[in-house]
């Protein structure tokens, strides 16, 4: 079917999401009604991937639909923490970077950014340099503002910490702060009223923008952690504090729909939800699911990287389709510039398709033979093309495991010595992908890399004044994320 022309777009992006927490996608305990059937109503994506395992070089990626190598996130450059970006660095998003929100706002879109930004703080990087006509959020991840220490555990040792494994950029605390376009408007807001706070200016931007085409991303705070959820939420939750925050965002996925349809805008309005990367799970001390698949967030085993994707356009995405074709937020650029009007660039390398045809729209087929690398800090961890998923690294570490994703999305069965050809074919791969990407870890510099952009002399947005009346108090839930 074709698309008609520039359809508004609405990004919903959670924080550490996992696979295995929507209704739609198997979770047995989370109440996500609305999100069900936006799913019934579009697409749900089986194998969709993020391209990091972690908040910053995910969104990064998404955002230019570029791997997070190619854009300079993940090794020392972007300050030895495998790409995550902490308050008050002197590194961030390139400013010459193109953005999917700069090629649609050049297409004529409002753009609007509500939510966490996780791109660089310092005023260079911030969404308004980066194609969004206005922001409202948080610029990093919500415990990184004030918080107290956990029983044994000092904010120094956590300095100690990431001193050892290589960080490079000062280590800060500074209050969390709330921005307004690129201001800071208060200090350690109250996050459970976060999210309310967040949908009001969505429901005003939509109104405000009905009679034009507009982007707006909305990119919740949870369910990273620290949750701090409303009251309301907790005493529905069948699965404590993490259950009600996936209620949160179920709910406000309801209220954007809701008014949507209020405006006559649903045909003409492509909704998106998913989630930076994968939950943390139990076994990492978190409450989140990626069942069936393996492992957590920060690695790239299926759990790190798989997450939820839903697609809805009434009357051009035909309802209650399943895509299990391998697709990634690097596809997103290329797809929504297409049916924006808007060509990708040209003047540099980026590593998305149009998706279109995976969804019965219009557009080239997805490659079946295309590779999709999976990145861990500086190097490719993995590989997958078609169903199988070759591992060679894990946190610097050789290594060799084959996987038959069709049969076994869980990675529990290694079938490395079956199929020789396979593995040689998929090892080809990499060394193609190290060539272009880079790999610092074997000191392989990318023909295709880009830097990330850096400023002198960064300071915070915020300071840490306890007098001040808008500092509330140090969040009480113990840093844990
Ligand atoms: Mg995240």
């Amino acid at each position: 079917m074709t698309a008609a022309p520039q359809p508004n777009i609405v990004l919903i992006n959670c924080d550490d999401l996992g696979y295995g927490d929507l209704g739609c996608y198997g979770s047995p305990v989370n109440r996500t009604a609305a999100l069900d059937q936006m799913a019934a109503e579009g697409v749900r994506f089986t194998d969709f991937y993020m391209a990091s395992p972690v908040c910053s070089p995910s969104r990064a990626a998404m955002l230019t639909g570029s791997y997070p190598t190619r854009i300079s996130f993940g090794g020392q450059a972007s300050g030895g923490l495998g790409g995550v970006l902490f308050p008050g660095w002197s590194v961030g998003l390139n400013p010459d970077e193109i953005t999917i929100a700069r090629l649609l706002r050049d297409r004529g879109y409002a753009t609007q950014l509500i939510g966490k930004w996780h791109c660089g703080d310092q005023p260079a990087f911030l969404p308004t340099n980066h194609g969004f006509d206005r922001y409202y959020g948080i610029p990093y991840s919500n415990d990184m503002g004030r918080q107290v220490d956990p029983p044994g555990f000092t904010f120094e040792d956590m300095k100690q910490i990431l001193a050892d494994i290589g960080c490079t950029e000062p280590v800060l605390r500074p209050p969390l702060p709330l921005v307004l376009d690129d201001e800071v408007i208060e200090a350690q807001p109250d996050q459970a009223a976060l999210t309310e706070r967040y949908l009001e200016h969505a429901v005003r931007f939509l109104r405000e923008h009905r009679d034009r085409p507009f982007f707006l991303y909305f990119a919740h705070m949870y369910v990273h952690l620290p949750i701090y959820v409303q009251e309301r939420f907790k005493a529905a939750s069948a699965n404590g504090d993490y259950g009600a925050a996936v209620a949160c965002v179920d709910w406000a996925t309801a209220v954007i729909l809701a008014e949507l349809a209020r405006l006559g805008l649903d045909e003409n309005t492509v909704v998106v939800f998913t989630s930076d990367n994968g939950a943390l799970a139990p076994e990492r001390g978190g409450s989140g699911s990626n069942r069936p698949l393996r492992e957590s967030k920060g690695t790239t085993w299926e759990g790190g990287q798989r997450v939820p994707c839903i697609m809805r356009w009434p009357g051009t995405i035909e309802p209650g389709q399943v895509c299990s074709e391998m697709t990634t937020a690097l596809d997103f650029l290329p797809t929504f510039a297409s049916w924006a009007g808007a060509e990708p660039p040209t003047d540099r390398l980026t590593d998305g398709r149009h998706l279109g045809a995976s969804i019965g729209l219009d557009g080239p087929h997805l490659d079946p033979d295309r590779a999709f690398f999976f990145i861990g800090g500086p190097s490719i961890e993995a590989v997958r093309v078609g169903r199988w998923k070759l591992h060679v690294r894990k946190r610097g570490a050789e290594m060799l495991e084959l996987y038959d994703l069709d049969r076994d999305p869980g990675e529990t069965t290694d079938v490395a010595t079956r199929h020789p050809a396979v593995v040689a074919d998929l090892q080809a791969r990499i060394e193609e992908g190290r060539r272009d990407l880079g790999d610092e870890t074997l000191g392989i510099e990318g023909t295709g890399v880009r830097p990330i952009g850096k400023v002198d002399d960064p300071v915070p947005l915020t300071e840490f004044d306890p007098d001040h009346p808008y500092f509330m108090a140090e969040y009480d839930l113990p840093h844990r994320g």
